[in-house]
């Protein structure tokens, strides 16, 4: 006779799921559509039917450290064609964050990145921490350039006071996103029974990136088509202000501690550049590509509503973040040009945007960026997905 299994199910895991942009959970029963019609889901290895049923079970340990939770890229077709109206991919977005949640070095953080009644929070520290450093306690009246213009560095100087405190956050966050991906690396073996490895990990990195870089997956989704050119146009668009963000730090640096003086239609020294330096055109045109991600992102989720889902708080809150660095971003650089001192104040904003964005970024939805990635690399590395 074979013995019985008891189930011992994590109600307050369910709970969580359900608060969590999961309140569809409980209507599945089984049938195995969402299982067919997904497209990214390994062959061989199908979710998110067995998903749904380990969270009705409140199966905690098997879901936060699943491989194929990370490897849903929210793309909704279970969604759409789920005959009982349950909502997979709004589930395993759910599970997710309870992953984030379970990962975190900082798990106070966490909290503070995913509960609604924390976002005064959220915004509140670094608001009091730009405010403490900032060397004039007023959004006017700030010493101009040699020029007479407003210059953002004379109100918050770039060293030491966004360095440092920038330099700092990177650190935290990079510490944080190493210990999440550790974490999350080891449960996954666990949870897949140690499965025997095809040659080293770090051999399965580059074709994962690649994979990523060109949004593969996000091409084999059908009902969210466009939603793979709003997240590409928003993955470069950082991709573009990152590299403005080391450029400008290289023309100030390489000014002033190695007296590099500007040259071609290179500004070496302190901003602002001319529209005509490369640094501005790329500024201008990931600007550019952000505002239209951005556009096409939240069209789609509205327009696709009934179909997909309309996204929880854990979405929404990580949405609101980067446009508010991209609106603030762009609306700084207008007041300055327009001479407006009100401009010092969203600049203020923007550096509160942008701390945010940062310091939450492996407790958030970013931290998707992390954790998929890692997933993907170990799905090729456990043989979990063929690896062509
Ligand atoms: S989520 Fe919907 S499609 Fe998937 S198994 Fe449950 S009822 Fe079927
Ligand atoms: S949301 Fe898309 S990727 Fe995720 S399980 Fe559903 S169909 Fe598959």
């Amino acid at each position: 006779m074979s013995e019985a299994t008891i189930i011992n199910p994590d109600l307050n895991f369910v709970n969580e799921i359900i608060k969590g942009g999961g309140e569809s959970l409980k209507k599945c029963y089984q049938c195995a559509t969402c299982s067919v019609v997904c497209n990214v889901t390994p062959e061989g290895n199908p979710f998110p039917r067995k998903e749904m049923v380990l969270a009705q079970w409140g199966q905690k340990d098997k879901l936060i450290a699943s491989p194929d939770v990370w490897l849903c890229h929210q793309c909704s077709d279970c969604t759409a064609y789920c005959p009982r109206g349950a909502k997979p991919g709004e589930v395993l977005n759910a599970i997710r964050k309870q992953s984030i949640k379970e990962v975190a070095l900082v798990p106070f953080f966490a909290k503070i990145a995913t509960d609604p009644k924390l976002i005064w929070l959220l915004f509140a520290i670094p608001a009091v921490l730009f405010y403490l450093i900032m060397p004039y306690k007023s959004f006017s009246g700030v010493p101009r350039n040699a020029e007479g213009a407003m210059a953002y560095h004379l109100f918050m100087p770039v060293f030491p006071h966004i360095d440092v405190t920038f330099i700092l956050t990177a650190l935290f966050a990079a510490v944080s996103a190493f210990v999440g991906i550790t974490r999350l690396w080891s449960g996954m073996k666990a949870n897949t029974g140690d499965a025997a490895g095809s040659g080293s990990p770090f051999s399965h990195i580059v074709p994962a990136v690649t994979t990523i870089l060109a949004h593969k997956k996000f091409a084999d989704c059908n009902v969210n088509r466009l939603r793979q050119w709003g997240h590409l146009l928003l993955f470069y668009s950082f991709a573009g202000l990152a590299v403005v963000t080391t450029w400008a730090i290289v023309y100030l640096y390489g000014w002033e501690f190695l007296g590099i003086k500007a040259f071609g239609p290179f500004h070496f020294g302190e901003s602002p550049y001319p529209m005509t330096d490369p640094v501005k055109m790329l500024a201008l045109a990931s600007s550019v590509a952000f505002a239209l991600g951005i556009t096409i992102i939240l069209l789609n989720r509205l327009g696709k509503a009934a179909k997909a889902g309309m996204g929880s708080y854990f979405d929404w809150i990580f949405l609101l973040v980067v446009i508010g660095v991209g609106a603030t971003g762009m609306a700084s650089w207008g007041l300055r040009i327009a001479d407006m001192e009100i401009g010092y104040f969203v600049y203020y904003i923007h550096l509160v945007f942008v701390w945010s964005l940062f310091a939450y970024a492996p407790y958030s939805k970013f931290a998707h960026l992390f954790y998929r990635t890692t997933a993907m690399v170990f799905a090729r590395y456990s043989g979990r997905e063929a690896t062509k």
